[in-house]
């Protein structure tokens, strides 16, 4: 029988791999609901190749758009609007699988709905781990869900565990993140005031969306997977490591107790660990091209320099205060990324916000997701008038 499968954010870096993947294996996976926030034309062009019941957009002029266009081509798909129509296509009865590729808080709520439904859910969205936290891992346990991540990092190091978590807590001892330390890594810290986006966003090994690649750029890329790691493999703040790796062919270790390291290896394409979720525990082509040892050249490995990098440490700092507090830093960290990308703050500003509204919001631990997400509107709010400030 075929994996039923729904794609959050198909027009996306992550959404666009996920389908690649799926397009080369026809006979074991079909497409069951796509959604994207604006791209109608791709979003019209998947629909046309994958013929899925649902499409999902973001907003009425999008969909009333998409709407005419699939008419006029004759396609079948249902179209519906976001934010219900998210999680009904996550939750739906006959979709076995959803890929979260949705960026940012947002997803959130989809990627709770296929949790409480018990479906097996591949999680790009690392935004809805770091703000929903304990809650998002309870809705796991209580709906029966398997969590299996997609970045590339924690893909790496679930590929490294033992297969049985009960065994984690005797067996590791750390987990070391690969980071490729992004586009600034070598540049003069007096120079991070006039860096544009087009700079930051220009990553040596990967294309990605705008706003993981200005997270690499700053590093906070890294402060949400060392947050994302926490929840995922249950390990204390001190266990989760980081080293920064410019290759990225190593895409991340884990120690054990001996002082054994294993190691998951690969050329930096993404639909390795889509390949790799999305098959688990089989394994099946991803269409990446196999490593080449001897053409590979050296690896090299350093720390994070603190100076250039001030936000990477925030992640520690927040494990080590109220759960809500990453709630408070993701929220923090969209509204000043997204002021950067549109113009409005410099570079070494997202920072300075990321700090302002960590001062000012009191942290406390949200038990539901209504107070989720009014704390990450507080935070919202609290951001905007630290970025307005910063600005003027
Ligand atoms: P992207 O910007 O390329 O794509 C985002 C997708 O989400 C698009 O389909 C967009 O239409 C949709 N979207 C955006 N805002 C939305 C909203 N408000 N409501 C509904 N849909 C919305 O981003 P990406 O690079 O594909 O990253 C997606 C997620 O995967 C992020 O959380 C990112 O951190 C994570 N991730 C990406 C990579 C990568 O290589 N790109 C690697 C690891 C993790
Ligand atoms: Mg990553």
């Amino acid at each position: 029988m075929k994996q039923r499968i729904t794609i959050l954010g198909s027009t996306g870096s992550i959404g666009v791999s996920t389908l690649d993947v799926l397009a080369r294996h026809p006979d074991r996976f079909e497409v069951f609901a796509l959604s994207a926030a604006t791209r109608v034309d791709l979003l019209l062009a998947q629909c046309a190749q994958f013929r899925p019941r649902f499409a999902v957009m973001s907003s009425g002029a999008h969909a009333r758009l998409l709407a005419e266009k699939l008419q006029a081509n004759g396609l079948p798909t249902q179209l519906l609007l976001a934010p219900d129509a998210l999680e009904m296509i996550a939750a739906h009865a006959e979709v076995d699988a959803v890929m979260a590729a949705i960026v940012g808080a947002v997803g959130l709520a989809p990627c709770l709905a296929a949790a409480r439904a018990g479906k097996r859910l591949l999680l790009a969205n690392k935004e809805a781990l770091v703000v929903g936290g304990g809650l998002f891992m309870r809705a796991v346990r209580e709906g029966g869900a398997t969590l299996l991540p997609i970045d590339s990092e924690h893909s790496a190091i679930f590929q490294c565990l033992p297969e049985d978590p009960e065994t984690w807590p005797q067996r590791v001892d750390s987990i070391l993140l690969t980071a490729s330390g992004g586009p600034l890594r070598g540049c003069d810290p007096a120079l991070l005031a006039q860096i544009t986006p087009a700079q930051a966003c220009a990553h040596p090994n990967f294309s990605m969306g705008r706003k993981i690649s200005v997270d690499s750029a700053t590093m906070m890329n890294k402060a949400l997977e060392v947050i994302e790691a926490r929840w995922l493999f249950d390990l204390r703040p001190e266990q989760i490591k980081v080293v920064i790796h410019p290759q990225q062919i190593i895409h991340s270790m884990v120690q054990f107790r001996d002082a054994s390291i294993l190691a998951q290896l690969g050329t930096p394409d993404m639909r390795v660990p889509i390949a790799c979720g999305l098959a688990w525990p089989e394994r099946i082509a991803s269409g990446a091209s196999r490593l080449d040892f001897s053409a590979l050249g050296t690896l090299a490995f350093e720390d994070a320099d603190a100076v250039r990098f001030p936000g990477l440490h925030l992640s520690w700092q927040t494990l080590n205060a109220a759960e809500g507090t990453a709630a408070v830093l993701n929220a923090a960290n969209e509204v000043a990324v997204a002021a950067f990308l549109s113009g409005r703050l410099r570079f070494d500003h997202i920072h300075a916000v990321n700090l302002a509204t960590l001062d000012r919001i009191s942290p406390y631990s949200p038990d539901s997701l209504e107070a989720l997400l009014s704390l990450d509107a507080q935070a919202r709010c609290a951001a905007e008038h630290a970025a307005g400030l910063l600005a003027a």
